[in-house]
């Protein structure tokens, strides 16, 4: 079977999926995506069960990038996964917080975030894949983040053959945990830089940098190139997929559910990229009875679930879960192409139509093949707050805002739906990266400041502190400039001619 690459939007092209992660986008704007996708078999899954965390991602991934070797791909996920780069003794573990519900928790990486269940193995596959390309220069990864990815990427990219990272966080727009842990990152190949303004002014920073023809040019002729590191790219979807697919062997090994017997998956969700590779999963075989797509204020997609109709035109709230603040789900495209059965026109007109007035409405055909799968599912800041302090208080466990937020969107589901199904709660970062919310949410008014906070959080609940943030306060800051967004291009200038 040849695994060929093609755009959502159409385009013609068929390609390999090295070039589909060097690439990134497609020329017409369009998401790639595998033109078939792999079956995991019966006998599959009996040699998953026995996999550890790294040689399961090396399958699964293996299963999509035709042109990488085995032994390239376990070389790779053993140095993401293994060698004690995650705190766990699996990469991804689940914590069972009752009959009927387990948390997966994907933030015991170097940055205790999600990110870096991707973050930690994408660059390989960039860097392999320019080379199985001919790409002769250098990758310059340049980031505009409001917090997580940029420390991910950071970590990811350190050290890299062939790459280079710039990262620009808005000055004032991150927390002081997610700032210590950025201006302190170490490595030869990475820079990190503020920007006087908000996020906005970042990511349009950024972008102008990507469509500058003069200055791509200029770093041709110097030898490098600028690539992204954002969850359009395949390279980023794919090794979530693993997680989720490793989470069904854990439950079926615990004899937590009976073999076929059906899971749910609860995820909450920014850009649509996580939950995106649970379905996925859920195509090549994983037993799934329903998706819970949780949303905190910003329920754009809560409504688009209820109604079929996206609607951008709403006001934006900055919230306790940051990372799901946002209002075009970048990846819903993908699912909406393999959802109309790879209808390309109604997907480019959708997007057309975003673009131009904010706002798309699905046909029924379409509406009904998501309500089969997918349900929404939304909750306030209260709500949040209650869930973190609720489920400590009741079981000891300390959870996130962000996993907060679809613990709650799950047992409100429950409460409407009747569903019982054991269901998989996706936990997407360590409480202790946000702990100023958290220690509030338990009814502790912080009055300490930045890394203190972590002290504190981890006196107040008797939870050690990850390992990755043990002493942030106390490193030396290597980064400590800032630059107004049109001193952005000769900061880039500045890292490259170093
Ligand atoms: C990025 C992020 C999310 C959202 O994930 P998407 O793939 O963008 O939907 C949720 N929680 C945390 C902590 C994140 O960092």
């Amino acid at each position: 079977m040849k695994m060929r690459y093609h755009s959502t939007r159409g385009g013609a092209d068929r390609i390999s999926a090295a070039e589909a992660i060097a690439k990134g986008l497609s020329a017409d704007g369009g998401l790639y995506v595998p033109e078939t996708l792999p079956r995991l078999t019966g006998d599959a899954i009996a040699e998953l069960l026995k996999m550890s965390y790294s040689e399961r991602a090396a399958y699964i991934i293996s299963l999509f990038l035709e042109g990488f070797s085995n032994q390239e791909l376990s070389g790779y996920a053993g140095n993401a996964y293994g060698c004690g780069t995650f705190s766990s003794e699996s990469a991804a573990p689940l914590h069972q917080l009752d009959a009927n519900t387990h948390f997966l928790e994907l933030w015991h990486g170097p940055t205790c975030a999600f990110k870096d269940m991707a973050l930690q193995i994408m660059p390989y596959l960039l860097s392999a894949s320019l080379k199985k390309t001919n790409e002769k220069r250098e990758a310059c990864i340049l980031v505009a983040t409001s917090g997580d990815t940029g420390k991910a990427a950071l970590e990811g990219f350190r050290g890299v053959a062939g790459t280079r990272i710039m990262v620009f966080y808005p000055k004032d727009g991150v927390s002081e945990v997610q700032k210590l842990q950025m201006v302190t990152q170490e490595g030869d190949n990475v820079s990190v830089m503020a920007v006087e303004g908000n996020f906005d002014d970042a990511q349009a920073g950024v972008k102008a940098l990507f469509s500058d023809d003069a200055l791509s040019a200029e770093l041709s002729s110097g030898g490098f190139f600028l690539s992204s590191a954002n969850s359009i790219n395949w390279g980023r979807l794919v090794p979530q997929i693993a997680y989720y697919v490793s989470a069904y062997c854990d439950l079926l090994n615990s004899g937590s559910i009976p073999p076929d017997g059906k899971i749910n998956f609860c995820v909450p969700t920014g850009n649509f990229g996580n939950i995106l590779s649970a379905w996925y999963a859920e195509r090549m075989g994983i037993p799934v009875n329903k998706f819970i797509c949780a949303s905190n204020r910003n329920d754009v997609l809560t409504q688009f679930f209820s109604t079929g109709a996206y609607d951008r035109n709403r006001p934006f709230y900055t919230t306790i879960s940051p990372s799901m603040d946002i209002l075009v789900s970048s990846n819903l495209e993908r699912l909406l192409f393999e959802i109309s059965g790879k209808d390309s026109g109604a997907v480019s007109a959708y997007m057309t139509a975003l673009s131009a007035v904010g706002r798309y409405e699905v046909s029924g055909v379409v509406k009904d093949e998501l309500d089969r799968v997918f349900t929404g599912s939304c909750c306030s800041e209260e709500e949040t707050m209650l869930t973190i302090a609720d489920t400590f208080t009741d079981s000891s466990y300390l959870i996130d805002t962000h996993t907060a937020v679809a613990y709650k969107a799950l047992q409100k589901y429950r409460i409407i739906s009747g569903d019982d199904t054991p269901s998989v709660v996706v936990s997407t970062a360590s409480p202790f990266k946000f702990c100023e919310s958290v220690l509030n949410a338990l009814g502790h008014d912080a009055a300490e400041a930045g890394a203190e906070l972590i002290d504190t959080l981890s006196s107040v609940t008797g939870t050690p502190v990850p390992a990755p943030l043990r002493g942030i306060g106390r490193s030396e800051p290597r980064f400590t400039e800032s630059v107004p967004v049109h001193g952005m291009k000769n900061a880039v200038r500045a890292f490259l001619n170093n």
